[in-house]
């Protein structure tokens, strides 16, 4: 299988696969019980990889809240600061997201919106970045959160986070960003950056799937921050989300981020050998195609391309056997994707349009047969 859908999910690490195996078999303690070895070891277990992630985004061990994904994580922060701070603070209804989003904020978002609470949505440009001059005019007296991805999921373009939370910090506005998949491919370094909240999963850095976190800050003297609970039940994961720990899947996690850290530049390098190699490849091809995205601001590694004279949901089916790369988002298959909409490119060219993602698996033999391939569909 020629795999290229690296936004959409990786390939488990054999690593983390060899570290999650006790957890599965003999090392099967539920971490929220008490004193006996295979209790504590759990615990062990799940504390050490929220060392492993909080010394990796340099923070408090105490501001990882492990939750089952990324969408878990966004439905929770989005909800749970809704929530608290209209219904228990008494303070403003308003939240700015943008266009660009993944659709576990967008629907989110209409959600809330359907219970009273107001939505203003971000334009983004050709490039599917937010306009810092946009977010100062929509921040008003009722702003309480503000919500942008970091990197786009479709494009891989770079929203300007460090500013955005040095403003929103500046307003004592709440800022959350989806970090999905900025986590291991930019510099997260949440001492030097103000955001109050972050959401991050561990499949797309070749963790196992059903496992993520928010990065909730605490005050500079330690005290908790205040969110509704969107999972209601046990006081793990500090009374923020109950429900017994998934210890395999957050040992996973923890081993995931591990080598991640370690081999950051290795990776980043790579990326950009073989996004450098795709473009020239393609070229060299003679097929006509363009690159949607500016390529001097995104992470390397991810491509949205278009290419006139194939339709992408047709092409993608024909291929399916030997190609996997995807139109878009995995979470919005079947319609034409909401990011180009929103970057203003026509209909009729989305549906020419694909995401191509590389990984760290990823060769340059199988950028070959890829662009063998799809230059004779
Ligand atoms: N946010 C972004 C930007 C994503 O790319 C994804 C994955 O598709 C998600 C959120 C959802 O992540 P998860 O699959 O962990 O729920």
């Amino acid at each position: 299988m020629i795999y290229l859908d690296n936004c959409s999910t990786t390939k488990t690490d054999d690593e983390v696969f060899v570290a999650m195996k006790p957890y599965l078999t003999y090392e099967y303690g539920n971490p929220s019980s008490k004193y006996y070895e295979l209790a504590e070891n759990a615990k062990a277990a799940v504390e050490a990889s929220r060392v492993q992630i909080s010394e990796f985004l340099n923070c408090r061990t105490d501001e990882i809240v492990f939750t089952s994904g990324a969408s878990e994580s966004n439905n929770f922060i989005l909800k749970g600061i809704a929530d608290y701070m209209f219904y228990e603070k008494n303070k403003g209804n308003n939240i700015i997201t943008s266009k660009a989003e993944h659709k576990s904020i967008l629907e989110t978002c209409q959600w809330l919106s359907k219970r009273g609470f107001e939505v203003t949505y971000l334009d983004v440009n050709k490039y599917g970045e937010i306009d810092i001059n946009d977010l100062f005019a929509a921040i008003n007296k009722k702003t309480i959160l503000v919500s942008l991805i970091w990197v786009n999921n479709e494009t891989g373009s770079i929203n300007p986070i460090h500013e955005v939370a040095r403003i929103c910090n500046d307003k004592k506005i709440f800022f959350h960003t989806d970090a999905t998949q900025a986590l291991g491919k930019v510099n997260i370094n949440l001492k030097n950056t103000p955001i109050d909240f972050m959401s991050i999963t561990a499949h797309k850095l070749y963790g196992p799937k059903g496992v993520g976190a928010c990065f909730i800050k605490k005050t500079p003297l330690g005290i908790k921050q205040k969110l509704t609970p969107l999972i209601h039940g046990g006081s793990q994961e500090f009374g923020y989300r109950a429900g017994t720990h998934a210890v395999h899947n957050i040992v996973g996690f923890g081993k995931a981020i591990e080598i991640a850290n370690l081999t950051f530049e290795e990776n980043k390098k790579h990326m950009k050998e073989l996004e450098q190699y795709f473009i020239k490849s393609l070229q060299n091809s003679g097929m006509n195609f363009f690159i949607n995205g500016n390529i001097n601001n995104k992470i390397y590694g991810v491509l949205n391309i278009t290419i006139p004279k194939l339709n992408n949901e047709l092409t993608i089916k024909k291929l399916s056997n030997d190609i996997a790369i995807s139109s878009g988002s995995a979470c919005a298959l079947s319609e034409p994707s909401h990011v180009l909409s929103a970057m203003g490119i026509e209909l009729s060219l989305i549906y020419n349009s694909f995401r191509v993602s590389f990984g760290k698996f990823t060769s340059r033999d199988v950028i070959d047969e890829f662009i063998s391939k799809i230059s004779i569909c």
